[in-house]
Order: structure tokens, then sequence, then C-alpha cells
């Protein structure tokens, strides 16, 4: 991974992002020094809530460092800004150093979800269109292909799959574990984040 990341700054690509998933237990003691990394190396790390995706990941709430814990834990060390959300609706909320050595973001879902402002439609490679990343199933984009369905007539059925569309799964994860009931990401079957990327 290192020997990508190096190539691509040689290459000239900027900015170079690298998603840090943060796992208490796992790599939580790290995070200072991914931060000293990426300022030494002039990439922007997007820290990323753990989160319940897929079925397999064994995700529990014990396991989650939130948004405010990471930031407290960089601030104290190297002084944050907070810039803002990229066009005002991105999933990452970014902050800049004080010292103008670099920017960072927390792509917070499981404290701060932003399902109002989400608008990230996926299709898996087996042509199936899915409309939440915590989504159980997709539609069949591929049949519609495969039986001759013109452009118009697929763009009219994915707007109708968009403008119906409910999805606020995080929202509602995080309404569960406010609440009193809790929340447990193993009774939710979803499709693997895998074959859905990002
Ligand atoms: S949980 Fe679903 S609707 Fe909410 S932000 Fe994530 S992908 Fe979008």
């Amino acid at each position: 991974m290192l020997e990508g990341l190096f190539a691509a700054k040689h290459c000239g690509l900027h900015p170079i992002k690298i998603n840090v998933v943060v796992e208490r237990g796992v790599n939580d003691d790290d995070i200072i020094d991914l931060v000293e990394f990426s300022r030494k190396n002039g990439f922007a790390i997007r820290f990323i809530e753990y989160m319940d995706v897929g079925n397999s990941n064994n995700w529990t709430s014990e396991k989650l460092v939130a948004k405010k814990e990471i930031l407290d834990i960089i601030d104290a060390r190297y002084p944050l800004r907070e810039v803002g959300r990229d066009k005002g609706s991105a999933p990452s909320m970014d902050y800049e150093f004080i010292d103008g050595r670099g920017e960072i973001g927390v792509i917070a879902s499981i404290t701060e979800p932003f399902c109002s402002t989400c608008t990230r439609g996926r299709l898996t490679a087996d042509g199936k269109l899915v409309t939440c990343l915590f989504s159980a199933t997709g539609y069949d984009l591929k049949a519609l292909l495969r039986n001759g369905a013109t452009d118009e007539e697929i763009i009219e059925i994915v707007s109708a799959i968009w403008r119906k569309r409910t999805d606020r799964y995080s929202d509602e994860r995080l309404e569960a574990m406010n609440s009193g009931r809790g929340y447990r990401a193993k009774d939710h079957k979803k499709i693997e984040m895998i074959t859905l990327g990002g």
C-alpha cells in the first residue's frame, strides 16, 4: 500500500486521501502516528467511524471510536479548525490544522448520520442498483438490459426508484442506540459491502 501511495504522489496526484476505519482495541492508538505520517508526506486522512457494514464484521457499539473522541485526540496534539463538508453535503466533515500543515476529515456515520443529504446510489457487479449502503436487496437493472429496455426506459425506472427511496438506516441506528431498546447489528441483514464498493 505504501508503495502505491508514494507512486501516486510521484505522479503528481493531489489530493491523495487515505481512508482509515478506527476500531477500538485495533488501531485507535495509531491515530496520532497516522496523522503525523499524513502531515509529513502530504496525504489527507479520512477517519471513518467503525460501521456495521455487511453481516460479518461483528460490529458492536463497544468497538466504536466516535468522531468526538477522534478529534479530541488529534486536536490535543495538533490543533484543528473545522472547514465543513465539501459541496456542503459530502460524507466527510473536514478540518485543517491550524499550523497550516494539511487537513483531515472524519466520516461519522454512527454518531452524526447524514441520511437526509445522502445522494449515493451503488451498482453491484451483477447489475443491481442499491440505494443504501446498508440495504438488504437491490433492483435488478441487468435484467432490464437483457430484456431490451431502452435507455429512456431505464432512466425512467431508475428515477422512479430514487424518488420513492426512503433509506435512513444510519438515522434509525442512532435512534435505536439512543433509545432504551438498544441496537443489534446482527438483527439487520445487509448486502456485503465488498459487492457494493464504498
Ligand atoms: S445509511 Fe444509507 S441513506 Fe443513510 S447515509 Fe448511509 S447510504 Fe445514505
